[in-house]
């Protein structure tokens, strides 16, 4: 049995990872200080007497014995990481710090969940782990893709000052049950909005793509990344290569919530990137992974969700 650490665990990628962790029998401690993760995403969790929660701030040290960590917690959508953007920061770049110095400590392997936001508004399509990206470095998005950057970058001096054994993902949009119906994301925004009834809010003309990857592949592909052969650092991307417009997505959710909902177009918000798609070539060469979950399929389990928790 192993003792893991999961930072971000009551978040929304992070309580499924809990919940795949504790069934794999393993001994989970989620540490989150409930910005944006509740209570409700590990409610079930707490039955699981290998499960333990611990509300603290990564941004201050912790001091405890695990074998290995996934570090989640940062707010990742854009409206809750511009609302404190100095937090956001911090987070990242000493949450990181917090992080390593505690597996470098008790010689654990950490994960950095690192993010798409990385390339930025990407110029090379789609995008490979050695593109370095076009970031805007004083932007609204600046605290959250630079943050990310310097993390990534305090991981492999981590690894090459002191041999810490890393792990890094970079995570394309990812969307499911438990996600934060207010925090902004478009796929919730749009369930949410297609369900009410309410209008769908196109950002810009819609024509702006993403790729959309179901939480279950992704935490499929994250624990394989966890427990892949020594040395194999990553990057790695995550993330379903299929791409859809914006205007795409919303008629697709129209449809699977027969929704009478019609689309409204509002400002394309500032540095919003015009196109994003993984390629995940690394993934399935090293990983063996795949993602396998349809958009279709796995709106339809979010939509589920979506029904019951707003029933
Ligand atoms: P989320 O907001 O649901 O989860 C983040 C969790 O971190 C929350 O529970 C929050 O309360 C916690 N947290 C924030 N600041 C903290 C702090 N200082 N100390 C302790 N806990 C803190 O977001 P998510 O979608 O589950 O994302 C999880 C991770 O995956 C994030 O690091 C995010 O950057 C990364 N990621 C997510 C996506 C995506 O599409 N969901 C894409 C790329 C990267
Ligand atoms: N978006 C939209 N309407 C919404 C919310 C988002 O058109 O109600 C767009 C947004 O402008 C972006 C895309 O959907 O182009 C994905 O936005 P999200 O915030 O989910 O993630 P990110 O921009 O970080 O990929």
């Amino acid at each position: 049995m192993k003792r893991i650490l999961v930072t971000g665990g009551a978040g929304f990628i992070g309580s499924h990872l809990c919940r795949k962790l504790l069934e794999n029998k393993d001994e989970v401690i989620c540490v989150d200080n409930l910005f944006t993760g509740r209570k409700q995403n590990i409610q079930k969790l707490m039955d699981y007497e290998n499960f333990e929660f611990l509300r603290h701030d990564i941004t201050k040290e912790l001091y405890i014995e695990v074998d290995q960590i996934y570090n989640l917690a940062c707010p990742a959508s854009p409206v809750h990481y511009q609302y404190n953007p100095i937090k956001t920061i911090k987070t990242s770049v000493m949450g990181a710090m917090n992080m390593l110095g505690l597996a470098k400590r008790v010689h654990a392997r950490i994960l950095q969940a690192s993010t798409s936001e990385v390339y930025g508004n990407p110029q090379v399509h789609p995008q490979p782990e050695a593109y370095w990206g076009n970031v805007n470095p004083i932007g609204p998005r600046s605290c959250y893709d630079e943050g990310k950057r310097a993390a990534e970058t305090l991981f492999f001096d981590y690894y090459r000052q002191h041999q810490v054994d890393i792990k890094v993902i970079r995570i394309f949009n990812t969307y499911g049950p438990n996600m934060d119906r207010d925090d902004g994301r478009v796929v919730s925004n749009f369930i949410v909005q297609a369900l009410k009834g309410e209008d769908i809010t196109i950002y810009g003309e819609g024509e702006q793509t993403r790729s959309f990857c179901y939480v279950d592949d992704l935490v499929e592909g994250m624990c394989r990344m966890m427990d892949s052969r020594e040395g194999f650092t990553g990057p790695v991307n995550l993330g379903n290569p299929g791409e859809y417009t914006m205007l795409e997505l919303a008629q697709k959710i129209i449809a699977l919530t027969n929704s009478r909902s019609k689309l409204a177009y509002r400002p394309l918000p500032q540095d919003d990137p015009i196109q994003r798609k993984p390629m995940i070539g690394l993934a399935q060469e090293e990983l063996g992974w795949n993602p396998e979950v349809p958009l279709d399929e796995g709106l339809k389990k979010t939509i589920a969700y979506f029904k019951e928790t707003m029933a």
